[in-house]
């Protein structure tokens, strides 16, 4: 499978991009911002992306979702328990103090441990609420792989004091879906550098 992660936007969101080589067909999970790097990225593999999966509805990682779908017409896919966030997204922008991106409720809401799939590439998506409440992890077993959005981080876990979060749900969400993964499963955060659930396990301070 092909990787690519690379952070976009002020807020450095990682933007995933996940390739079959046979069928060169791709899910982009968290198109924050930087649409032309994604399609370099995506035009550099051959790529032709056929899911678009936003991890939670928090403008660094929603923001260009809405732009890569009138590139490419893939369907957006998150969890419409996020869709108070993305109905506020003139506050997000204020917060952060840039233009309001337009956005639209998902094509489709993934239901908890449901498979996102394209050729060759096979996703569960975990419901992690507490970051906010429509958070959601991808885990790709085969590749011994989570993208964890703002759940889980390497040393840290996600904030919980924005409009939606809770950090008792986070923390639950964390130990009884993320925790019990195979030590070795690598750990794409949203933020920030990559770790894995066994490190997390170990020495994460929020954790042990
Ligand atoms: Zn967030």
């Amino acid at each position: 499978m092909i990787r690519e992660t690379f952070p976009v936007g002020l807020l450095q969101c990682n933007c995933t991009i996940l390739g079959d080589e046979p069928s060169r067909e791709a899910i982009v999970v968290d198109p924050g911002y930087d649409i032309p790097r994604i399609l370099t990225t995506l035009a550099k593999h051959q790529l032709t992306v056929r899911q678009i999966v936003v991890t939670h509805a928090h403008i660094d990682h929603i923001a260009s979702a809405l732009d890569l779908q009138q590139i490419t017409g893939a369907p957006i896919l998150y969890n419409a328990a996020d869709l108070p966030l993305a109905a506020m997204m003139d506050e997000q922008a204020a917060w952060i103090g840039v233009e309001t991106p337009k956005v639209k409720p998902p094509d489709h809401s993934p239901a908890d441990s449901e498979h996102v799939r394209v050729r060759g590439i096979d996703a569960q998506v975990l419901h992690t609420p507490g970051h906010t409440e429509g958070s959601v992890c991808l885990y790709l077993p085969a590749e011994s792989l989570l993208l964890a959005g703002d759940t889980l981080f390497a040393g840290s876990i996600g904030r919980t004091d924005l409009p939606g979060g809770n950090f008792n749900k986070l923390i639950q969400s964390i130990r009884e879906r993320l925790l019990p993964l195979p030590g070795a499963t690598m750990v794409i955060p949203g933020h920030g550098p990559a770790t894995t659930i066994g490190e997390e396990r170990l020495s994460n301070p929020f954790l042990v």
